[in-house]
């Protein structure tokens, strides 16, 4: 279970990264509409539409993120972050740091990952 001082920590690292996340996809979507506001004259439309997939899957992974950090901060609020949603045991803080919207612990997240290889096959 996470003290308060812990908990305190988490908050400002998952505020902190929302706000870079955050920050990240405004400058995509100006991107966006830079590429739409230049001439067609200069750019093939195809290479163009290439530039807006490109920038619309980058947002999508960036919408991802940001999901899952608001989630870890509501988790956090609800004092259920740092605890694996399968078994009920606590995540490492070494986990938590190097991945701050995981939900699952070590071992279940290596059960998850077997049982999807055998999907896979
Ligand atoms: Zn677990």
């Amino acid at each position: 279970m996470l003290n308060q001082n812990k908990k305190e920590y988490f908050k400002k690292i998952l505020s902190q990264r929302l706000d870079e996340l955050l920050a990240e996809a405004d400058k995509t979507i100006t991107g966006i509409t830079d590429l739409k506001d230049e001439s067609p004259d200069f750019i093939d439309q195809a290479s163009m539409e290439a530039d807006i997939d490109f920038v619309l899957h980058i947002r999508e992974r960036e919408n991802r993120l940001i999901g899952k950090i608001k989630n870890a901060l509501e988790r956090l609020e609800q004092g259920t972050f740092g605890i694996c949603e399968v078994c009920g045991n606590g995540i490492s803080e070494e986990r938590l740091k190097a991945r701050l919207g995981t939900t699952l612990c070590i071992a279940c997240k290596k059960k998850q990952e077997s049982k999807e290889k055998i999907k896979g096959l």
